[in-house]
């Protein structure tokens, strides 16, 4: 099969959160099970160039259609890790992609509306005729629509699109302009049924046109699935996406266990597995080096987040007095793209500064990620919504035992050492069910409370995780039947 994969983000190449590791993920499992993909980005001025191999210009002189004029762009191509990648490049006044960021600009529906026409008319003018279109989130909601309102009559007949929801919490909700911007047309697409915004009735919602246009719609695993359709997770789209229950449904994510694994990790400083666990050891001195911790007798709990409503930062702030109050270690990778939010951090960072028993870490950092995973003992994961989270994926594979609110993927993943159906042998966290302060520390203070007495039990939970499955096998074949049955 040949398959498109249109995305805002890729890792490592232009990565913001778990987007980008779900398109390197699963396009690098499609391509070793013999299917061709290629990768849709735009050309953003913070690619990260040293990880892309041969860039090229690949297609000179493609002129975009943009409200009654024509924007000019070109399309370079390079390989990253050995997978295609096309680059939209605009020459447009308002230079789109070259802002010093991925996302966060006041625009961003526009550049992202321009990029999915600019991603059409390529595979049109270049003669590219894909099986399937794979697009991501509320950025790329318009290429299923333009597909079938304007491409399929110009000649991609029979290129299927499957849609999946990263996070139904941003819908790329915009003025009715964008439909103009792009070439579509209002009085055929502000109705109830395409895409008007359920609470705006002046309002264009992307997601929900990626949505009702797509000939199949996933999300990221099967608990966010049915909390989006049934509850007010779904953020309004509970209804369109009933109405479409034929076509929906939840694929659990992997993760790419080339990128992610202690055993063949060469960002860290010693390489370890379920076998060999004495060697992450190793990497919790290198950590306490780094970040300036004490040499003791504590476990380290860490967080490695974006420090988003989302993630629950109130109790990760709790968690953090919490842990120190129990006379562990604790370490903190987040970056906060809400100013409010990153001054409360800023503020604890501060307080805790020049203490021999925590660090925070404001920045993203991939590398320093790497070294937490492999140097810490706990990894604290409150969401208050989570539609997969792939790190508490990550941290299972480096023997690091999540303690994770009952949500979403956290709930698909993640089974309770003392309260869950499970046998033993799969039961690798802790879970809790409300969003407080004291259910965070029930859960916490049971997981503390057995790397103290009962390391024992705690090396075994430590063994189950790094044991489980999570790679992208499975849900790649998922995704195959699915692009399969579309196409039939
Ligand atoms: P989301 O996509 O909502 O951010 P996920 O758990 O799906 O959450 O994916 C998060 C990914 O981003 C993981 O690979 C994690 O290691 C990475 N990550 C998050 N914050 C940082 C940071 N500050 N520095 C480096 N990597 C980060």
């Amino acid at each position: 099969m040949y398959i498109a994969m249109v995305s805002a983000e890729c890792a490592p190449i232009a990565k913001a959160g778990g987007l980008g590791d779900f398109i390197q993920g699963l396009a690098r499992e499609l391509v070793n099970r013999g299917h061709m993909v290629e990768i849709f980005l735009p050309k953003y001025d913070v690619l990260r160039y040293d990880r892309i191999w041969g860039m090229q210009k690949y297609y000179r002189d493609l002129w975009v259609p943009y409200y009654d004029q024509w924007i000019h762009c070109d399309v370079e191509y390079g390989e990253v890790d050995g997978l295609k990648c096309y680059f939209i490049d605009d020459h447009a006044r308002e230079n789109f992609f070259r802002r010093g960021k991925i996302y966060g600009e006041p625009d961003d529906a526009n550049r992202f509306a321009f990029f999915s026409r600019a991603v059409l008319e390529y595979l049109l003018k270049a003669g590219k005729h894909p099986d399937i279109i794979h697009c991501n989130d509320w950025q790329t909601g318009l290429v299923p629509v333009l597909l079938f309102e304007i491409y399929q009559g110009l000649g991609l007949t029979h290129t299927r699109a499957c849609f999946t929801l990263h996070n139904v919490g941003h819908q790329g909700v915009v003025g009715e302009y964008i439909l103009r911007q792009v070439g579509l047309r209002p009085d055929r697409l502000m109705v109830a049924e395409r895409l008007l915004d359920p609470f705006n009735h002046r309002a264009v919602n992307l997601l929900k046109g990626g949505i009702v246009f797509s000939n199949f719609v996933t999300t990221v695993s099967p608990r966010y699935a049915w909390e989006i359709q049934h509850t007010d997770q779904g953020m309004g789209m509970q209804e369109v996406l009933e109405r479409h229950d034929r076509k929906f449904g939840g694929v659990l994510n992997g993760i790419d266990y080339s990128v992610w694994n202690p055993e063949i990790d060469t960002q860290i400083p010693a390489t370890y597995g379920p076998d060999t666990l004495p060697g992450k050891a190793a990497n919790k001195r290198a950590l306490r080096d780094r970040l300036g911790l004490q040499e003791a007798f504590k476990p380290i709990v860490s967080v490695v987040s974006r420090l988003d409503r989302q993630k629950g930062v109130e109790l990760i702030r709790r968690g953090v007095d919490y842990a120190l109050e129990q006379d562990c270690q604790f370490v903190l990778l987040g970056s906060a793209p809400d100013p409010a939010v990153n001054a409360e951090f800023w503020r604890i960072k501060h307080e805790t500064d020049g203490s021999p028993d925590c660090h925070l870490e404001l920045a993203y950092d991939e590398e320093l990620s790497h070294l937490i995973y492999a140097g810490a003992d706990m990894i604290l994961i409150p969401s208050v919504y989570e539609p997969c989270g792939l790190t508490q994926m990550i941290a299972m594979k480096y023997g690091v035992v999540p303690i994770v609110r009952r949500v979403g993927g956290l709930a698909d993943t993640v089974f309770d050492a003392n309260y869950s159906d499970k046998p033993f042998e799969v039961r690798n966290g802790y879970l809790f069910d409300d969003l407080t302060e004291a259910a965070l520390e029930s859960a916490l203070g049971r997981a503390i409370g057995l790397w103290f007495r009962f390391p024992e039990y705690f090396r075994q939970l430590r063994v189950n995780g790094m044991r489980a499955d999570h790679s992208w096998h499975r849900p790649g074949q998922q995704y195959l039947d699915i692009y399969s049955h579309i196409r039939a």
